[in-house]
C-alpha cells in the first residue's frame, strides 16, 4: 500500500476504498510470474545461516505490516531482500519506502539491525540500496495519510504525472484517454 499510495494516492481509493478489484495489466502478470519462478537455488546463503523466506511480520504497536521476500539472520545483523521483476535507476521514492517498512518491521521483529537492503532480479543482477532514516519517516507519514484517506473515503485528486497513467491498471476507471 506504500508503494501505491506513493505511486498515485487514487490507486489505493479504487482498490480499498471503492473496492474496485485491480484488473491485471502486462507488468503486474510479469511480476507475478517472476515471484512464482524465483528459485532458491539461485540465492544460496550458508547453511548455518537461518533464512526467513515469504516472512510476514505485523507489528500491531506500528500499525505496519508486510511480506518480506527473504530475511537472513546473521549473529548480529540482518539482510533484507526483495525480489523484483525490473530494478528502475533511479530507484523509485516508492521502492525506497516499501523497502524501509521491511527494515523497520524485521529490526524489530527480530531485535537487530539491518545492515543490507538487496534488490534482486532474474538472472542473479542485484542491486543494494541505502535506506535512509528519512525513509523510514516517510513510511510512518505514508502509513498516516493512507490511514486518512481510508478514514476520509474521498477521491483524491488524480496523479499530477500524466505518465504514470498510462500503465497504471486503473486507468479505464479513472477515464484517462
Ligand atoms: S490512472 Fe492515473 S490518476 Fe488514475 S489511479 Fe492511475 S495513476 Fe492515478
Amino acid at each position: 500500500m506504500l508503494r501505491q499510495y506513493l505511486y498515485c494516492p487514487r490507486k489505493i481509493y479504487w482498490r480499498d476504498v471503492a473496492k474496485i478489484p485491480r484488473p491485471p495489466t502486462y507488468l503486474m502478470d510479469k511480476g507475478t510470474e517472476f515471484h512464482k519462478r524465483k528459485s532458491d537455488k539461485q540465492y544460496i546463503y550458508k547453511n548455518s545461516l537461518a533464512t526467513y523466506r515469504e516472512f510476514y511480520i505485523e507489528i500491531q504497536s506500528l500499525r505496519l505490516k508486510a511480506v518480506v521476500d527473504l530475511v537472513v539472520e546473521y549473529t548480529d545483523h540482518l539482510r533484507v531482500v526483495e525480489y523484483k521483476h525490473s530494478i528502475p535507476i533511479p530507484t523509485p521514492k516508492g521502492y525506497l519506502v516499501q523497502l524501509a517498512s521491511h527494515v523497520i518491521l524485521s529490526e524489530a521483529h527480530f531485535n537487530k539491525p539491518v545492515t543490507t537492503v538487496e534488490v534482486r532480479r532474474e538472472g542473479g543482477f542485484h542491486v543494494e540500496l541505502i535506506i535512509t532514516e528519512e525513509n523510514k519517516q516517510e513510511v510512518l507519514q505514508t502509513r498516516d495519510l493512507i490511514e486518512q484517506l481510508m478514514d476520509d473515503g474521498s477521491l483524491p485528486k488524480p496523479c499530477e504525472n500524466k505518465r504514470r497513467c498510462y500503465p497504471c491498471e486503473y486507468r479505464r476507471v479513472c477515464k484517462i484517454a
